[in-house]
């Protein structure tokens, strides 16, 4: 007979069930009891094709942080990273992966108990129809965008300030905008913008766009030099990527999660060649200089690790690793710990 119909469960699922029952957990389901509706003969059903709410906690001493999804992106990467083509698609193929690459764009929001943070705001609608989800992730996950009450912005490229308006009013209508006084000098100047080949151009009037409102409604702060940006936050100068990249250090408790930013864009090339820069750099140079710097450091401490670019939800730890460096990923938690 089969067990799936029989009106007593079999003694083995009894057995399972009083051994879980013990362990103070209950199923909703009867197991082999009640016939389960398997194998009906009903039409397919159709098929969903939707990605579940990109969002995903975690706690940090006493802060709680939310990872958001703020989709994801294509990118040339073979075109885009400074490195023998060889190098790339080796890296890409190692790690069954190949250009264009599906790129995340992460955003990581921060309650400290006492405010409301957000580090980066996606792209809004600078970069086209995959990203711009940030802020519905934000209320898919408990909050509103009026509730945030700072934003500090690694740097100004459209993929971290896109998000902060929408049709040209500001999405966090009650936040102050931080960033570094050397981002501002350079991306929301008009002489810049006039001066930049025309390739470039877009770079600029995104950034203006973006925050030339706060600016004008007194809410754009800026800092220079690393020091605490916000009660348990700290700023720490990486400038290269762009002339005024930070990464910031979230400390409580005596947890602590350093949120980098751009110091790095493709895991599987530049971890292991992390000497490899990226065409949006401002100077390459410098910028390889910061990471090696910051990741040599972070190798060694251990220290958790928030990235805007890789796989959402973008969090884990580095390790050094022959030449350069291996990521893991933050095992997946069910609850929020
Ligand atoms: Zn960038
Ligand atoms: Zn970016």
């Amino acid at each position: 007979m089969n067990h799936l119909s029989a009106s007593t469960p079999p003694r083995r699922s009894r057995l399972a069930l009083a051994t879980l029952q013990s362990l103070g957990l209950s199923l909703a389901l009867t197991l082999g009891g009640a016939a389960l509706p398997l194998g009906s003969a009903q039409a397919a059903a159709s098929q969903q094709k939707v990605q579940a709410p990109g969002w995903y906690r975690l706690m940090v001493g006493a802060a709680e942080v939310t990872a958001l999804s703020d989709g994801t992106v294509d990118l040339p990467v073979d075109q885009l990273l400074h490195a023998p083509k060889g190098k790339v698609s080796s890296g890409l193929k190692k790690h069954y992966l190949a250009a264009p690459l599906e790129t995340s764009v992460n955003g990581f929001l921060i309650n400290t108990g006492s405010r409301l943070i957000l580090v980066d705001a996606g792209a809004g609608s600078l970069f086209g129809p995959t990203l711009g989800r940030l802020a519905a992730q934000i209320v898919a996950a408990g909050y509103q965008p009026e509730q945030v009450d700072d934003i500090v912005i690694t740097h100004m490229h459209p993929d971290h300030v896109g998000g902060l308006v929408a049709d040209g009013k500001r999405v966090f209508p009650n936040a102050t905008v931080h960033a570094d006084q050397a981002d501002k000098d350079f991306w929301l100047s008009k002489a810049h913008l006039d001066a930049a080949p025309a390739a470039n151009k877009g770079f600029f009037q995104g950034a203006m766009a973006s925050l030339n409102p706060y600016d004008e409604a007194g809410k754009l702060k800026t800092f220079s030099g690393n020091g605490e940006v916000l009660p348990g936050l700290r700023t720490h100068a990486t400038h290269g990527h762009t002339p005024g990249h930070n990464v910031y250090v979230l400390e409580s408790e005596g947890k602590r999660l350093v949120l980098i930013g751009d110091l790095i864009h493709v895991a599987s090339v530049q971890l292991e060649s992390p000497e490899v820069t990226i065409g949006f750099d401002s100077d390459a140079g410098q910028a390889r200089k910061e990471r090696l710097r910051l990741f040599k450091q972070l190798a060694s401490d251990g220290s958790l690790v928030a990235v805007s670019h890789f796989p959402f939800p973008g969090v884990g730890r580095l390790r050094a690793s022959g030449k350069g460096f291996a990521w893991e990923p933050l095992n997946y938690s069910s609850q929020v710990k």
